[in-house]
């Protein structure tokens, strides 16, 4: 079977990970620092918090700006469900918009129609690995006094006029397995802003600044320096990683027929955590079918729009309508992009694709 991902965990991971057991300090400590340091140096920004994973490090973003009932985050309907959930998490409102049908990501062009005097974020998703417009949303921000939250899950080392995801607004990451990185499990924050760096360390360890004393309401969302052992060795290899899904999207790029392959507008650099084609005229789940018999792995992120959610419909009811997002789920379907295919399997993927899509 050739999969849809594939953890790539050498003797680099194993070795710092029995350090640190044999070390005596596991939860978070001096590898977890390392981690923040070096994932911040990554991304070209200051500072770094490491968390549990994506899902907390979006929801202590929001916290940390403030975010809670009565507010509106604008987003995208088209991602994983966390980007929303997080904004549920703090008591706000998502307030959605459609996407650009060529990037999957959000069309900025929607973005100030949709802000309104409760407004007091935008949460732009780069999705796949590909950035979204950042110009334009940092400078809607800017113009209506909005944070900028990115949910940069998918998209470690991905650049947008040569700065990277993360370094625009305040930047969240996941380290989940099927990253383009990983630690396990985990997540991290990237921000400039020394306030909101501060906020997020305080509200990660339950409100603390001072040994048990509790200045506020916090959480418990600290990494262990078992799981930032790992993603330090990930780390050093992320730009390989990277390399290794560029060819691999370069080569389909190059071979695929009859079916549309991702669009990188000049000045972008995406770095595939997904490769995601859109199959034309209703072949889509006909196409997934035909690749499931040759023992080829696809998946379709996402096959239900947030906004069609059955509890998203419940609390927010069922009339809005982004048909963009909703189109885009009829067609898309991710292929296997990550480091540790082969040549082989790279070309069997593409000639079967072919194959299926030149029957007619
Ligand atoms: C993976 C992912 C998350 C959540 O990360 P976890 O580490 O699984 O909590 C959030 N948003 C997007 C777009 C993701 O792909």
């Amino acid at each position: 079977m050739i999969s849809m991902a594939k953890p790539i965990i050498g003797d680099e991971e194993k070795n710092a990970v029995l350090e640190v057991l044999d070390s005596g300090i596991i939860a978070q400590g001096p590898k977890v620092k390392e981690f923040e340091d070096g994932f911040a140096e990554m991304c070209g920004v200051r500072h770094a918090i490491a968390t549990t994973n994506g899902t907390t490090a979006l929801h202590l973003a929001l916290l940390a700006y403030d975010i809670g009932p009565g507010d509106e985050v604008i987003t995208s309907p088209f991602t994983f469900i966390a980007s929303a959930n997080s904004i549920l998490f703090v008591n706000a409102t998502p307030v959605f918009v459609d996407i650009d049908p060529r990037t999957f990501n959000m069309d900025t062009s929607l973005i100030e129609a949709a802000i309104t005097p409760k407004t007091k974020a935008i949460l732009p998703v780069q999705l796949y690995g590909l950035c979204c417009d950042m110009d334009a949303i940092m400078s809607i921000a800017k113009k209506h006094n909005l944070a900028v939250i990115e949910d940069a899950c998918q998209a470690h080392g991905s650049e947008f006029k040569g700065k990277r995801a993360g370094s625009f607004g305040t930047g969240t990451f996941s380290l989940y397995p099927t990253k383009n990185m990983t630690s396990a499990e985990g997540g991290m924050i990237t921000t400039n802003d020394d306030v909101i760096m501060e906020k997020c360390r305080v509200v990660r360890n339950h409100g603390m600044r001072r040994r048990y004393y509790h200045d506020e309401l916090g959480y418990n969302f600290r990494m262990t320096d078992v799981h930032a052992a790992i993603g330090n060795a990930q780390l050093a290899k992320l730009e390989k990683f990277n390399q290794k899904r560029k060819e691999n999207a370069q080569f389909y790029d190059e071979n695929l027929k009859g079916i549309a392959v991702p669009f990188v507008p000049g000045g972008y650099t995406h770095v595939y955590h997904q490769y995601t084609v859109r199959v034309p005229d209703g072949k889509r789940d006909d196409l997934r079918e035909f690749l499931k018999e040759k023992e080829i792995g696809s998946e379709i992120y996402y096959p239900v729009p947030i906004h069609k959610q059955g509890f998203y419909m419940e609390i927010f009811g069922d009339e809005k309508s982004y048909p963009e997002t909703e189109f885009a789920a009829t067609e898309v379907l991710s292929i296997p992009v990550h480091p540790s295919l082969s040549k082989e399997d790279i070309e069997l993927v593409a000639s079967s694709i072919n194959e299926f899509m030149s029957k007619g």
